[in-house]
């Protein structure tokens, strides 16, 4: 399957069943971004225990790109670490940009996602949920 289809696939699916969407007992890192060139608004929601994040809840309103991205981000990072989590949402960042090639981000739908460099009036959409990590990362004191 070609990155095209993959991304095409990844996206609907992510679209149709977003991953993240249950309310968390307890919210530590908090962010909100919004994207007003489409009109994508995002809530993320992170529980974390012993720097490790548990759990993540995603809630907002955007385009089907945007809705997958968070979608994917709420799967990709559920386990790991701040510093993990703040690691490959800059990856993301670097490979949605262009500024790294897809095949250096292997992981899965991450990978896919990169597809949406091809609808460059769309990247703002899949970056909108990894910056909002970012910055619920950056509101922690000290870290990463
Ligand atoms: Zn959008």
């Amino acid at each position: 399957m070609n990155l095209d289809d993959l991304y095409r696939d990844v996206v609907m699916d992510h679209y149709k069943n977003p991953r993240g969407r249950e309310p968390l007992e307890r919210v530590d890192l908090h962010a909100e971004g919004a994207n007003p060139s489409c009109g994508d608004e995002v809530g993320l929601d992170l529980q974390v225990e012993e720097g490790r994040i548990q759990k993540v809840g995603v809630r907002g309103r955007g385009c089907a790109v945007s809705t997958a991205s968070g979608s994917i981000l709420a799967e990709m990072v559920e386990g790991l670490t701040l510093e993990e989590a703040a690691r490959v949402a800059r990856r993301m960042k670097d490979a949605l940009k262009g500024e790294i090639g897809p095949g250096e981000i292997d992981m899965g739908d991450l990978e896919a996602l990169t597809g949406v460099r091809k609808f460059p009036v769309r990247i703002k959409c899949a970056l909108l949920p990894w910056v909002t990590l970012l910055q619920a990362l950056l509101e922690k004191e000290g870290g990463p």
